[in-house]
């Protein structure tokens, strides 16, 4: 059962919106990058482990610690009373140890074995009261990873070993209603307060108004009272969707509860029939009259 399913986090929906929208700076650039890559490499674990029926998961998880400070657990899989951590790691590139850091020609990123066990311990306290087994390993997920050096190291899987190391997870599991307690018991811990990683943001003056693909992210000039949404890029749907996805982003950019005008303003093409159509089939209304507002359901 999956008790918490995979979405794209809050910072990369943040980012997805801006782009094009503003010019990133270098900054907001990598961040962009490590967290897109960051979420392939989640996705493509999800796309293997989602139909399995007899494990309990959870996707991007926060635990703290009174003493042991925060950590967040990108799969938590419960079998047979056992909690396994999967960190995935979707690095691309050759890389070799150099002191506490995984080195490539062009990039240096610390050991992730430090963080691996600062989270194993949080989970660990997080049980400390129930049977349970709590193990952690690093998923490198990437086809394009090589590590000269000691990869005989337990908590390690690498690709080429994932469909193997994930056999043990389809037997037949007799601890399944503990498992799901052990899951509910977690999620109940989770500490979802948005604002933990946030992204490097941009004053909502400086961003561009304009209707986006969804897909390949550039602008639109999308006529009038058109049912069916083609890009150029292949990309197609409803041209409700198209309104309804541009006016996420504005939501996400704005950070708030946006009037009937500010949509009209954003979505430039669109007649302010349809808009209100939009508004009030997807989103929540707050206040009365000319003073009224719309946000996510
Ligand atoms: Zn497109």
């Amino acid at each position: 059962m999956i008790l918490k399913p995979f979405q794209m986090s809050a910072k990369l929906k943040y980012y997805f919106a801006l782009n094009n929208r503003a010019t990133f700076t270098n900054k907001q650039n990598t961040d962009y990058y490590t967290q897109l890559y960051g979420y392939n490499g989640e996705k493509n674990f999800y796309q293997r482990i989602k139909k399995f029926d007899q494990i309990v998961l959870l996707h991007d998880l926060t635990l703290t610690s009174k003493y042991k400070g925060q950590a967040q657990y990108d799969y938590i899989i419960i079998h047979s009373g056992r909690v396994v951590h999967i960190d995935v790691k979707n690095f691309k590139g050759t890389y070799r140890q150099v002191d506490d850091n995984f080195v490539s020609s062009y990039k240096k990123i610390k050991n992730p074995m430090g963080q691996l066990s600062v989270a194993h311990d949080i989970l660990e306290n997080t049980l400390s009261e129930m049977a349970h087994t709590v193990q952690s390993k690093l998923l490198f997920i990437n086809e394009n990873f090589c590590f000269r050096g000691n990869t005989d190291i337990d908590q390690w899987v690498f690709l080429s070993e994932l469909d193997q190391y994930l056999e043990q997870f389809k037997a037949l599991n007799h601890l399944y209603d503990i498992d799901l307690e052990i899951g509910r018991y977690l999620l109940s811990k989770h500490d979802d307060s948005e604002n933990q990683y946030p992204p490097i943001k941009v004053p909502f003056e400086k961003v561009m108004a304009g209707m986006k693909c969804p897909k390949c992210l550039n602008y639109i000039s999308q006529e009038k009272q058109k049912i069916d949404f083609n890009c150029k890029c292949g990309y197609q749907c409803k041209n409700e969707a198209l309104i309804k996805h541009n006016i996420d982003e504005l939501m996400i950019l704005f950070e708030g509860p946006v009037t009937i005008q500010q949509v009209y303003t954003w979505c430039q093409t669109v007649s302010l029939s349809t808009i209100k159509r939009v508004l009030w089939k997807y989103y929540k209304k707050i206040g009365q009259n000319r003073g009224s507002k719309y946000y996510f359901k």
